[in-house]
């Protein structure tokens, strides 16, 4: 058994935290963030005095990321089928052949390569969806962008501009549809005010599951495919 003094875990710097916050995070597991001027013993502390509620939550989350990864070896959810992972020695990119993926042999190439063909799948699944959403709304949205977002599926900027994040196409099919329809419909109402429900049940009556299995499962979302730093900001 670990000594709890000796858990490791991510230390965050932020100029604007009062308090230090002990949180298991999705993609880096148990991370501490503390004000700028506190002290890497202070997280330390901190990790020892919260060890019983953070030993089960620690544990939870390597047994979820760990089944994940190993099934991710085989094959990867794409609205809600399961592809399956072929490597192919010097292969670069990825081509979906039926069911297969035929992707790289080289593990860092593999996911690389991996994220980038989720990602083109994206804007052709979305640039239709948004088309029809936005004609439903009767506002155009000036620009598509397609992110790996930390903790959001998608936002609509205050000029039009709508972001959706590539890794709805892991989840089951009407999920990356209810995010589209969601955000196309700030482009008419820029809040969760009544107004802005009302429009979306009016135009996507069936909103409520899709969004109700990403409020249980999405942070597993991020698990498939680790992001990279820069995906990840
Ligand atoms: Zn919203």
């Amino acid at each position: 058994m670990t000594d709890a003094t000796e858990r490791p875990f991510r230390l965050r710097r932020h100029a604007r935290a009062r308090r230090i916050t002990v949180r298991v995070d999705v993609d880096h597991g148990l991370t501490v963030t503390i004000p700028s001027r506190a002290a890497r013993a202070d997280a330390r502390r901190a990790v020892a005095e919260l060890e019983p509620w953070i030993a089960p939550r620690v544990a939870e989350w390597e047994a979820r990321r760990r089944t994940v990864r190993e099934s991710a070896a085989s094959g990867l959810p794409y609205r809600g089928t399961t592809l399956r992972i072929v490597p192919e020695p010097g292969r670069r990119g990825v081509v979906r052949d039926g069911d297969d993926l035929r992707v790289p042999d080289d593990d860092a190439a593999r996911d690389r390569a991996l994220r980038a063909w989720y990602r083109a799948r994206a804007r052709d699944v979305v640039t239709p969806e948004l088309e029809r959403a936005t004609a439903a709304v009767g506002r155009p949205a000036t620009r598509l962008r397609i992110t790996d977002t930390r903790s959001r599926w998608g936002s609509c900027s205050t000029t039009g501009t709508i972001s959706v994040s590539w890794r709805l196409l892991l989840a089951p099919d009407g999920c990356l549809e209810y995010v589209v329809w969601h955000e196309a419909c700030h482009l008419e109402h820029a809040h969760h005010g009544p107004a802005f429900w009302a429009l979306l049940d009016r135009l996507r009556p069936d909103w409520r599951e899709p969004a109700g299995w990403l409020r249980r499962h999405g942070a597993d979302l991020r698990m498939w495919l680790p992001p990279t730093a820069r995906d990840a900001a």
